[in-house]
């Protein structure tokens, strides 16, 4: 049975979250669905998997919600195991948490795939007065990007208004991306706001990339909040990141076991079993210390 994995999200006004989210609850939980879906008065973000006439009818219910008529889904087909752990569903003050209320009618202009491309010349290098800047999380960044890309140096997105730099986006074509848009449409609502004219987006981020073209224009990994880590998103060639421990080229990315950690990194296989999936000597003695020596 092949499992899909639906991707969705829009900014528009939920009268009543919580009432949604009793229904949908009631609905997910009866289907078997598994994964992640956030509602806020501002809007909903969801990433889920479940067969596909299940996806089909949750399709259907999403948009059938007032205002969310035009709900964009991405899909992935992915092997016979939901990817997620669990169904999670909440409401929220955010969908994606930025701290900084923002004119989400006033985002960037939204650019096709296609036009995305015509960002690069035809060796593949970005065009001049082109600024590409990636507002995901550093350890995203590290192990995948597209070509010429920049990053914030964000460890969460809502760092992103104090880290920007905006004299480096004066005069120039700003272009951002992330995962799947989310993001994007609250970063560049922002960046139009501090005076920055010529701002757009990638719709529907690098999964949507991913679905339509072959990866000519990305190089490493794209990492994913779920069981797979990476999404199908992968080019071919040599990893992009090193093994944090030992330096060795690697784009496997982990997260760190002792939970009070809690850290993305990039790991190699060796360093991963001699640690114990712990990102330091320092954790891998917290998570490892014998029951009896807890005090
Ligand atoms: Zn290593
Ligand atoms: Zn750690």
């Amino acid at each position: 049975m092949t499992m899909i994995v639906l991707g969705f999200y829009k900014y528009a006004e939920i009268k009543d979250p919580q009432q949604l989210l009793i229904d949908l609850k009631e609905f997910c939980i009866h289907e078997h669905f598994r994964g992640t879906i956030l509602i806020s008065q501002e809007g909903i973000n969801g990433s889920v998997s479940a067969n596909r006439e299940n996806t089909d009818a949750l399709r259907k219910r999403l948009k059938d919600i007032p205002n969310f008529k035009d709900l964009f889904f991405k899909e992935e087909e992915t092997y016979s195991e939901h990817p997620f752990r669990k169904m999670k569903i909440k409401v929220k003050n955010e969908i994606v948490r930025f701290d900084y209320d923002v004119d989400l009618k006033n985002t960037g202009k939204h650019l096709t795939t296609e036009e995305f491309l015509e960002l690069y010349d035809s060796d593949g290098n970005l065009k001049e007065n082109v600024v590409l800047l990636d507002t995901r999380n550093d350890y995203e960044f590290e192990v995948g990007r597209f070509k010429g890309a920049t990053h914030v140096n964000l460890q969460t997105f809502r760092e992103f208004t104090d880290k920007v730099n905006l004299d480096d986006l004066k005069n120039k074509k700003v272009v951002m991306y992330c995962t799947g848009g989310v993001r994007c449409e609250k970063a560049t609502a922002f960046v139009k706001e501090q005076g920055i004219e010529d701002v757009s987006q990638l719709n529907q981020g690098i999964i949507q990339f991913g679905i339509e073209h072959q990866q000519s224009v990305w190089e490493g990994k794209c990492f994913v909040f779920d069981k797979r880590m990476v999404s199908p998103m992968n080019s071919e060639g040599e990893p992009v990141s090193n093994c944090h421990l030992c330096g060795t080229s690697s784009d496997l990315l982990r997260n760190c076991r002792n939970v009070v950690c809690n850290l993305f990194y990039v790991s190699c296989l060796a360093c991963e079993e001699r640690l114990n999936k712990c990102c330091s000597e320092e954790c891998q003695k917290i998570v490892d210390k014998p029951k009896t020596e807890v005090a």
